[in-house]
């Protein structure tokens, strides 16, 4: 996989060191960016354990409320309506508004997020404090964006622009972990996403996020490196941003999962 020197200077910007096998060529790094031959597509696909099944369970009966069956049915107006005016748990309380989701609705890439932060509660969008930024210049690295792309034909658009959207809608208080009952409760609102997007890839990023699409409360570390299967789509999982943050030494191996991901919906494409 080549990289322009723009691409470099993003990729350093992050934090991410490149490794060349050999000199760049002129004004190109050569990552070595593939995953392990035996980590392909279809070959890595990660079983599940039925003993792994996360702490946070499909409590589909929890959710009475939420009415999943009437979630799995609506468009994104009414899917978005839903969000906003949402009490199912006791997050609506303390929240100034829902955060639905951001970008191309027939998005290449869905990434999954955790729980909106403060900014995100003020904003009513995903990922735009310092989290955001950081996975901003991630994206960018790899020639993706959250943002609209004028004059883009619809096919490049949908290729590059993502689709953003957290595992919980409303900002926990404090910023403190989601509890199982309300990540089971906002749990159709982001399967109804996921439907309607119908990614050729997922990311999910972080603990909460991966228990609820993989039902798996092994650490990320254990998880990442691999393709798992969310409904049969391909899913990567990767650290938080904001882990990240904190543990820079880290994000190398965040640009591997970005990579692997990469080189899943590369070959994914080329077999169709
Ligand atoms: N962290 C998340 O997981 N999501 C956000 O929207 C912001 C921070």
């Amino acid at each position: 996989m080549r990289w322009s020197e723009r691409q470099t200077a993003m990729l350093h910007e992050m934090g991410v060191r490149c490794w060349y096998p050999a000199p760049p060529p002129q004004g190109e790094a050569d990552c070595t960016l593939l995953p392990p031959a035996e980590q392909g597509v279809g070959a890595a696909v990660a079983a599940l354990r039925s003993d792994e099944v996360a702490a946070v369970e499909r409590v589909a009966a929890v959710t009475g409320e939420v009415a999943l069956g009437d979630v799995a049915t609506l468009g994104w107006g009414e899917l978005r309506e839903a969000v906003v005016g949402c009490t199912a748990c006791g997050l609506c309380k303390g929240r100034r508004q829902a955060v639905f989701g951001v970008g191309h609705q027939r998005a290449h890439w869905m990434i999954v997020g955790e729980a909106p932060g403060e900014q995100e509660d003020i904003q009513g969008e995903p990922f735009v404090g310092k989290s955001g930024q950081l996975l901003d210049n991630m994206l960018r690295a790899i020639g993706l964006g959250r943002g609209d792309l004028p004059g883009v034909d619809a096919d490049a658009a949908a290729a590059r622009q993502v689709y953003i959207a957290n595992t919980i809608k409303c900002r926990p208080p404090g910023n403190r972990n989601p509890e199982p009952d309300e990540l089971a409760r906002c749990e159709p609102f982001l399967v109804r996403q996921l439907q309607l997007v119908q990614p050729k890839i997922i990311l999910a990023m972080g603990r909460f996020a991966v228990q609820s699409l993989l039902r798996s409360s092994d650490p990320i570390g254990r998880l990442r490196g691999r393709v798992h299967r969310y409904q049969g789509l391909p899913l990567i999982v990767t650290y938080h941003p904001a882990y990240l943050l904190r543990n820079p030494e880290e994000k190398a191996k965040a640009w591997d999962d970005l990579c692997l991901a990469v080189s899943t919906v590369r070959a994914a494409q080329a077999s169709a």
